[in-house]
């Protein structure tokens, strides 16, 4: 069993990874700067389990303030998921908070691993293409973000390969898409349109809710980022996608349909920086990792619907992600059809950086 640094191990994506890699036995270093995106309580709590395992250490602070070398401590890989997430927030001033959190903050750590020569395992986006040119996109397809996020995570792919050219880096980079399910973030459309369902608020829509987007379970991706630390050609990207493109249209429809009530509806203009449609391609890291996504739309979306009713009694785990991955490799792979969709977050936040 291992010893591995979390970073942002108290957001939405860390917090399952934390307990997944708990679960198969290792020790876990969590980071977190508990940043104020949303709420401090909210991650408190997704930290939850792992605070009750022994083998599970928090260290609070921020990545262009902790000492990095002495983070590394004792680590034999590194799992980089702390950035400012949203494309929304990052036009205007807010993107200085993004720069310092994604960039600078990577860069430190970049250095740091580089010196302990220990893998990291990065956390990109599929914001990276932009509008892609071809579909299902592939890792090859140039990458032309549309937003100053998708702008910063490409920034921090590019400095990865002049590490790994340079100093040796041992690094692989996943472009996760759109994720969902337990803790997706409260920004996120999934989680503004199942809440509003639930309580029967009113759901806004951006542009003309036919956008399509490539949704990803969370547990899906926590199998391919563990996967991706014994990845054999460093300095590799791939995409982690679910196989499950869809408009908000179609998700809307789902849910409605798992719930027993209609959502209402507004519309309002397509939010700037927002793709049409991502899909992914994900013939690589099925080739290099044996992973492809298990879970469908569906039972995905049931998923968070359970755990938006009951945050405390919904278990947080999905099953053991080595589990997962060797069921959907029997299952053959990608498993469902489509959905998608976004809308405008009012992320206009203007935070201090610590
Ligand atoms: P999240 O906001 O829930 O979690 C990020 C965590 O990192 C937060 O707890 C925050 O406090 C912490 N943090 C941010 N910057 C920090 C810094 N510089 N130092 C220390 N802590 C810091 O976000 P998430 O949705 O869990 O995303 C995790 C990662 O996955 C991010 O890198 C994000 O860009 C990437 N990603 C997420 C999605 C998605 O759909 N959720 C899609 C593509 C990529």
């Amino acid at each position: 069993m291992s010893r591995y640094l979390v970073t942002g191990c108290a957001g939405f994506l860390g917090s399952h990874l934390t307990e997944a890699l708990l679960e198969q036995g290792n020790d876990v270093v969590g980071v977190d700067g508990f940043t104020d995106f949303y709420s401090r309580d909210a991650k408190y709590e997704n930290l939850a389990r792992a605070r009750a395992s022994n083998r599970f250490s928090l260290i609070e602070g921020h990545l262009t303030e902790l000492e990095a070398d002495r983070l590394l401590d004792g680590v034999s890989g590194v799992f980089h998921l702390a950035a400012q997430a949203g494309v929304r927030g990052s036009w205007g001033s807010s993107f200085s908070v993004y720069v310092t959190d994604n960039v600078l903050s990577t860069q430190r750590l970049f250095e740091a691993v580089a010196r302990a020569a220990i893998r990291i395992v990065f956390a990109s986006s599929s914001s990276v293409y932009g509008n892609a040119e071809t579909y299902p996109t592939t890792e090859e397809t140039p990458p032309r973000p549309i937003s100053p996020y998708g702008v910063t995570k490409l920034g921090c792919e590019q400095l990865m390969h002049a590490f790994q050219s340079e100093l040796g880096l041992d690094a692989v980079a996943l472009r996760y898409f759109t994720v969902y399910g337990p803790r997706q973030r409260p920004d996120m459309a999934f989680t503004r349109m199942l809440s509003a369902l639930l309580r029967g608020d009113v759901f806004t829509v951006y542009g003309s809710g036919q956008q399509t987007r490539d949704f990803t379970f969370a547990a899906d991706v926590v199998a391919a980022t563990i996967a991706a630390m014994d990845a054999p050609s460093p300095g590799n990207v791939y995409n982690v996608s679910g196989g499950c493109e869809a408009s908000l249209r179609d998700v809307i429809h789902i849910s409605e349909g798992l719930v027993g009530r209609r959502l209402k509806v507004e519309n309002d203009v397509r939010a700037v920086g927002d793709v049409q449609r991502t899909a992914g391609d994900t013939t690589r890291i099925h080739r290099d990792l044996g992973w492809a996504p298990s879970t469908t739309l569906a039972e995905g979306l049931a998923a968070q619907i359970g755990w938006l009713r009951d945050p405390v009694k919904f278990p947080s785990s999905f099953g053991h992600p080595s589990a997962r991955r060797e069921s959907s490799r029997q299952r053959g792979g990608r498993s469902l059809p489509s959905l998608a969709g976004a809308s405008r977050a009012s992320v206009d936040k203007k935070r201090r950086v610590g």
